[in-house]
């Protein structure tokens, strides 16, 4: 189905601008400054967006990136990403990653699995290509492995989220209580996908899904780009929805709009980057967050507690002895009384 058959007259002028999309053509690197670490005044910081691939298949996005989308910075492995994320100060990360094939989710659910029993710091999400064979059970199989929730990307894997498909996807995250991140907004498009995310995509097709399973916890990364204003107006009526701010904040999309996050459901924001993949500083986008005059509260509901309560992250603070970690912390704790 073509949600241009149905799009008002009013809208059509929007439709034809975007359907070159953001990323028509590769964008630039930035050489941005970058930080040694997470900044000390901060509280606790959980990264619920980053990528993690095993090395033939980051090689493989690495080199659709160059044709399609811009110059990453950190090429790494994912022990390198989890080390200097780590390193730098930040408190946890929330691992992705997407089967963009039937028959290879087993294999990258075991791996992302492997990854979490070596660092407790890491906790992963599942994948799955939906409608594939024994889908259900592929997920049942990641849960067992300890995998949090399930993240699956429209434009890769060609979702359509009102299909059969995924109504197999919802029951299952329903019936074992573990959200569902999805890649779920219009953009960035770029040629280099399988489908038109633009005729795939649309905020009013989302709406329908999370209002017809109130049991079903759902997050939408890049603030649901580019149909923000409708994702912010549906994070006002359903409890279920969370967004992530994945760069939207880096002022680098060519976007014709910047987040005010005070004005949100700051206990539905949570914060994430993309890392590895990005043409930008590590940390570009936690300095612009900290730049946004949030209150201390909002700040540690977005860059931590948030996704802490959505992905069941444990507080694992006192593992680390590190004075910086243990001081954010209690920083985190005063801002709160
Ligand atoms: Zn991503």
């Amino acid at each position: 189905m073509c949600i241009d058959d149905r799009t008002p007259k009013k809208d059509r002028s929007k439709s034809r601008r975007s359907e070159s999309g953001m990323l028509k053509k590769p964008l630039p690197g930035l050489n941005d400054p970058e930080g040694d670490r997470v900044p000390e005044f901060l509280p606790s910081v959980v990264d619920a967006h980053v990528h993690l691939f095993p090395d033939n298949i980051f090689a493989a996005i690495w080199h659709w990136f160059d044709d399609f989308g811009w110059p990453i910075r950190y090429k790494m492995t994912s022990s390198e990403v989890i080390t200097f994320l780590l390193s730098r100060g930040i408190d946890h990360i929330v691992g992705l990653h997407y089967a963009h094939k039937p028959g290879i989710a087993q294999k990258l659910n075991a791996y992302m699995a492997k990854l979490c029993r070596a660092n407790s710091r890491v906790t992963g999400l599942a994948t799955v290509m939906p409608g594939e064979e024994n889908a259900t059970d592929i997920l049942k199989e990641a849960f067992q492995l300890g995998l949090a929730g399930v993240k699956l990307h429209s434009h890769v894997q060609c979702i359509d989220v009102s299909s059969n498909a995924m109504h197999d996807i919802y029951q299952i995250c329903s019936e074992y209580n573990k959200p569902l991140l999805i890649h779920a907004g219009r953009e960035p498009k770029s040629p280099g996908y399988p489908c038109d995310p633009h005729l795939l995509c649309s905020a009013e097709k989302m709406r329908q899904v999370i209002k017809s399973h109130p049991d079903l916890r759902i997050c939408v990364p890049h603030l649901g780009a580019d149909e923000f204003e409708a994702y912010q107006q549906m994070l006002e009526h359903y409890d279920n929805l969370w967004l992530d701010t994945t760069m939207t904040l880096a002022n680098y999309l060519p976007l014709d709009y910047s987040p005010d996050l005070s004005r949100m459901r700051t206990d539905r924001i949570i914060f994430g980057t993309d890392f590895p993949s990005l043409p930008y500083a590590w940390d570009r986008e936690l300095k612009r967050l900290c730049e946004l005059g949030l209150s201390e509260d909002s700040l540690a509901l977005i860059l931590g507690e948030n996704a802490k309560e959505l992905y069941s992250i444990k507080d694992k603070h006192s593992a680390l002895g590190e004075g910086q970690s243990a001081k954010r912390k209690a920083h985190s704790v005063k801002g709160k009384v």
